[in-house]
């Protein structure tokens, strides 16, 4: 098994995906908000802010992890990615993939997805971006079995060619 079959690209609608745990790009107040934060708290219904409400919070770059409530998924890690400034948030960035990954190894989550953090409001390039998780993805992949897979959802068709291209530059094509 290589790290190339433990990847998988979809463009869509995170909150539908029937999987152990999605990732939501949360705030440090875990507050809700616009973009796939409030989709996922849409979907998962009111108990995913009293869990959230309960943690009190998440530094940007940690990750927590709840229950998914009424999602598909059984989980969501909560991670707060950097709001971009202008070229000193990768390693933060990076943080955030390595430390959602570590959480899913740890409660022996299978499958996972991410959406593409901090690249709607918090203004983060996406090319630069998705570099980064893709590399976070493939390092954690070497090291552990655990999550099995990991899925990139990207939203809309311009984010999934960027995607694309990144892991091809990777030697994955997906
Ligand atoms: P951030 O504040 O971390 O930038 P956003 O929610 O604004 O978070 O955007 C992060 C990414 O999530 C963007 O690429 C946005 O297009 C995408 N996104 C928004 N809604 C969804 C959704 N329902 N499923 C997957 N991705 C989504």
């Amino acid at each position: 098994m290589t790290a190339g079959d433990r990847i998988r690209l979809v463009d869509g609608d995170i909150t539908t995906l029937d999987i152990d745990a999605i990732v939501n790009a949360a705030n440090e107040a875990l507050a809700g908000g616009g973009g796939v934060d409030g989709a996922i708290h849409r979907s998962a219904g009111p108990e995913l802010m009293v869990a959230c409400r309960e943690i009190g919070g998440c530094p940007t770059g940690q990750a927590v992890i709840t229950r998914g409530f009424n999602l598909k998924a059984r989980h969501v890690i909560h991670t707060v990615g950097p709001a971009w400034r202008g070229g000193d948030e990768d390693r933060r960035l990076a943080d955030c993939y390595r430390n959602s990954l570590m959480l899913a190894q740890r409660d022996d989550l299978a499958t996972l997805a991410f959406p593409s953090i901090s690249t709607g409001v918090y203004g983060f390039p996406i090319k630069r971006a998705c570099r980064i998780a893709i590399r976070e993805v493939i390092g954690h992949f070497s090291r552990h079995d655990t999550p099995h897979s990991v899925t990139f959802c990207c939203f809309g068709a311009p984010d999934t060619e960027r995607y694309r291209e990144a892991l091809a530059e990777e030697g994955f094509f997906l």
